[in-house]
């Protein structure tokens, strides 16, 4: 296919219970500009499971124009969805000239899978992603982050989460089936769910993150708080480079990228290069004793006042409160 004729562009889109996940929905705005860039292209959302009113809905909010809803093989079966991917390619009119996956553990499986089906080049990791004479051209990083290459004439691209601004782009959505085909059985069977334990959970999956900076000197009170309210531990890069937290945990630009429901920043300035690792975060906590401190620009709720002081503070009201909960004994 001449890559200046661009007419369909695809997102396998991930969701669950009824939500598409905020990968997928970078996925679908990336594919919304591209299309748009290459002469108003279709954006076609794939995805696996019922038809839900509320995935549809969010489907058509993040600028997709048709859907195809596929049987949910079951079970974790990332290897069956990128054969029926890579059979559809083949089937549907007009067929994709890139398809965009989520950088989600189970969107690189599929995308790499569905790039090594077909024989085409996919790349990960994607940051940047244009659209020119000759084709899409993506910027993606290699080596961990430390290098930064651009590349041209793929036609699988796997984006890097929480890298990319989500607006809505509305538009009508059509719905329509995959055509009938063989749908493998998945070879891998999901067993058990087990609650990720928040001190081992890595910090780009964690919901609920406390992280503690300069200002906090006892950093056995961030555990501590942290451990009852269920949450993970991060932290900016001072007290990683003087060791009160393990390099793993440094949240920012050379750290990890996070993008929890909440983020609790504790006695941290807000130096740009750590507001770009958690700026994604859904609600922003700050404590601390500077007012002007840049962090509380981001913040939901600010709290002016000593980290030690506020975290106690915070523990007691956390124990008593459970305490409260427990029914006397004796109680029917
Ligand atoms: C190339 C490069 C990459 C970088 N990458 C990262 C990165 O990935 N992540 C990162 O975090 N940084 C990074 N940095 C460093 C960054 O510029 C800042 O130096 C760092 O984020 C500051 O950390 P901090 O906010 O914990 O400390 P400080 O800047 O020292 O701020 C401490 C804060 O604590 C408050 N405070 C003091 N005492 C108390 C108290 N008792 N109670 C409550 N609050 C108190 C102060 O008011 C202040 O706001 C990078 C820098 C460079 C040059």
């Amino acid at each position: 296919m001449a890559q200046n004729a661009l007419s369909a562009v695809w997102v396998w889109v991930a969701h669950e219970k009824g939500r598409i996940l905020e990968a997928s929905r970078e996925a679908l705005i990336v594919a919304r500009r591209v299309a748009d860039e290459a002469g108003g292209a279709v954006v076609m959302a794939v995805i696996f499971g019922q038809e839900d009113e509320q995935v549809l809905a969010e489907l058509a909010t993040y600028g997709a124009d048709l859907v195809y809803v596929a049987p949910e093989p079951g079970g974790y079966a990332p290897l069956s969805i990128s054969r029926r991917l890579a059979w559809a390619w083949d089937h549907v009119v007009p067929p994709p000239g890139v398809l965009f996956c989520p950088g989600t553990r189970m969107g690189r499986e599929i995308g790499l899978r569905v790039g090594a089906f077909r024989g085409v080049g996919g790349v990960s990791d994607v940051v940047r992603v244009r659209w020119d004479d000759n084709g899409i051209v993506c910027d993606h990083l290699a080596f961990g982050g430390k290098v930064q290459c651009t590349v041209q004439g793929v036609e699988v691209v796997i984006l890097r989460p929480d890298t990319y601004r989500v607006r809505p782009a509305p538009r009508p959505l059509r719905v329509s089936s995959l055509p009938e085909g063989e749908i493998p059985a998945p070879d891998v069977f999901l067993v058990e769910v087990r609650k990720a334990d928040p001190r081992t959970v890595p910090l780009e999956q964690a919901e609920f993150i406390v992280a503690g900076g300069n200002g906090v000197r006892d950093f056995r009170l961030i555990w501590e708080f942290a451990d009852l309210v269920g949450a993970a531990v991060g932290g900016s890069r001072v007290v990683c480079d003087d060791g009160r937290l393990e390099r793993s945990r440094q949240i920012g630009e050379s750290g990890t990228i996070v993008s929890p429901r909440c983020y609790i920043a504790v006695g941290i300035s807000g130096a740009i290069q750590h507001v770009r690792g958690m700026q994604n975060s859904e609600i922003v906590i700050t404590i601390n004793t500077d007012r002007h401190a840049p962090i509380h620009d981001l913040a939901s709720l600010a709290i002016i006042g000593d980290a030690h002081a506020v975290l106690q503070a915070l523990i007691d009201e956390v124990r008593k409160e459970r305490v409260a909960a427990v029914p006397p004994v004796g109680t029917p």
